[in-house]
């Protein structure tokens, strides 16, 4: 049995996911919006304040693509396999549009911030353009383009973080959510297309985050994920107070709001997670024992061409010293197989790294260039695609038998559970997560409980991705 793991931070069964908000709205609306969103949870966090910009002017969310006025499209450029899916769904859009001519399509997003204009000659039913820091004024963008312009707008912003937006929770459990931290990022990995589509890293004020899980929790949320593209270096300064708030500092802040109320985050880059963040973690029973850690590649000659600023010697040490101080700690990560010059020496030492980690979790690719990275720029994507992909499935071979064995050795194991809703496959049954965020699926019996409860649960057996199990304790 396999669910859904919904709060990954790219989840391949959220790809092109279409949004309807979590509760329905007795606001009459002039006219609806249909938005589908592709690539990583930023994404799909942003496709929620689009839709609380858009809720404000007049805009009502739609399910079915057919009963929209508007039609956008969140995408996502970090490999080209994203933007080619992005694509085949525009053409999709076209017969729509024929049978609707006054629909209006906006391509949102990395794809829109990569290509800018570009975009409306290579995909001519396109009518707006929308960077990921222009969002506010998609009104007048739409305003602009029912006019028959076409209308852009791909300025990136040094300050926007949409603090002050509260975001419409589309297709939520009602029970997890994730919340933006920051935006941006100033590192440059050779082959990361993210400091171009969406600029220089900026935190959000300590205070509307704070104001934002406090609701989520009074709204009967019990999980907050904050995001960022490196959350560790989230740095903000009360300019009223003069101090400065760093990731520890947030991360404690948010646990205090309820012991109720499980923190996750993600993505941390190794070279930016501190101790501080660790002690914080062990501190409070809330803050989640887990950590996405990318490592990219085993091999320090790799590491270094890609930008990563740590050898693999370094990130083996910050692994060592994750399990010094949260034992147990669950433990995820990204690879490229493939880089450009990657020898099968280079192979070899992200397999034997990978042995070492035994990652709970890892999300593996092959390189994918792409037009304007430092590595497109300064080096030759050397690997003929048929050994980036031999590779890459040695490492998923690897990695496989021990993501299975780390869900074998909770077998026999109680954890608590946080219930997120039915199972997908049976009413019968409970889905929720363990604090290392597995998904443990039991049945509900005679259990007076509701999604949103702490229970727990004794695995009794598992499959690859999901622990099943039986209730022990009621919380
Ligand atoms: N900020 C995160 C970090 O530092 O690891 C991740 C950002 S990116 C959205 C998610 C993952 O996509 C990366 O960790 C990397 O493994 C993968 N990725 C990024 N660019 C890629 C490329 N050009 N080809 C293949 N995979 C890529
Ligand atoms: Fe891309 Fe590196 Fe920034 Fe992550 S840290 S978003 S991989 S540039």
């Amino acid at each position: 049995m396999q669910e859904l793991v919904s709060n990954t931070v790219h989840d391949e069964q959220r790809q092109g996911e279409a949004y309807l908000p979590i509760a329905s709205t007795d606001r009459a609306f002039r006219k609806h919006f249909y938005i589908e969103s592709y690539g990583c949870a930023m994404n799909f966090a942003d496709s929620e304040v689009v839709a609380s910009i858009l809720n404000e002017n007049g805009f009502g969310a739609t399910r079915n693509a057919e009963e929209a006025d508007l039609i956008l499209i969140n995408t996502c450029s970090i490999r080209e396999k994203a933007e080619q899916t992005v694509r085949k769904r525009l053409t999709e859009f076209r017969k729509l549009k024929k049978q609707k001519p006054g629909m209006l399509v906006g391509v949102l997003g990395c794809m829109a911030e990569r290509l800018k204009a570009k975009f409306l000659e290579e995909e001519k039913l396109v009518d707006m353009v929308v960077g990921p820091d222009a969002y506010r004024t998609l009104p007048g963008l739409v305003e602009e383009a029912e006019t028959g312009q076409k209308a852009v707008n791909v300025l990136l912003s040094r300050d926007e973080t949409y603090a002050d937006i509260a975001p419409i929770r589309l297709d939520s459990n009602g029970v997890t959510a994730f919340v933006s931290i920051m935006r941006g990022c100033n590192n440059m990995c050779a082959f990361c297309v993210v400091p171009f589509t969406r600029g220089r890293e900026r935190s959000r004020d300590l205070f509307s985050i704070i104001a934002e899980c406090e609701d989520l929790f009074n709204k009967g949320y019990r999980e907050v994920t904050l995001l960022g593209q490196n959350v560790d270096s989230y740095y903000w300064i009360d300019d009223a107070g003069g101090n400065t708030v760093t990731f520890a500092m947030l991360l404690e802040k948010v646990a205090q709001v309820s012991p109720l109320l499980r923190v996750r985050f993600s993505t941390s880059h190794p070279k930016d997670i501190t101790d501080e963040v660790l002690f914080t973690m062990d501190k409070y029973e809330n803050i989640c024992n887990y950590i996405h850690l990318p490592v990219q590649s085993g091999s320090t000659r790799i590491l270094q061409l890609m930008n990563r600023t740590y050898t693999r010697e370094w990130y083996i040490a910050k692994v060592n010293r994750i399990k010094e101080i949260l034992p147990g700690c669950g433990l995820s990560t990204d690879i490229i197989a493939g880089f450009c010059t990657e020898t099968e020496e280079d192979h070899q030492d992200t397999l034997s790294l990978v042995d070492y980690c035994r990652y709970d979790l890892a999300y593996m690719y092959f390189y994918s260039e792409r037009p304007g990275t430092l590595a497109a720029r300064r080096y030759t994507d050397d690997v003929p695609e048929a050994v980036k992909k031999e590779r890459l499935q040695q490492i998923i071979a690897m990695h496989r038998q021990h993501s299975l064995e780390s869900m074998q050795r909770d077998v026999g194991k109680t954890f608590k559970v946080l219930i997120e809703g039915h199972s997908r496959k049976s009413d019968l049954h409970w889905a929720g997560r363990t604090d290392h965020n597995k998904m443990l699926i039991f049945p509900k019996e005679n259990h007076p409980l509701n999604k949103g409860d702490y229970v727990f649960v004794k695995v009794e057996e598992c499959t690859a991705g999901t622990l099943l199990g039986k209730i022990e304790l009621q919380f």
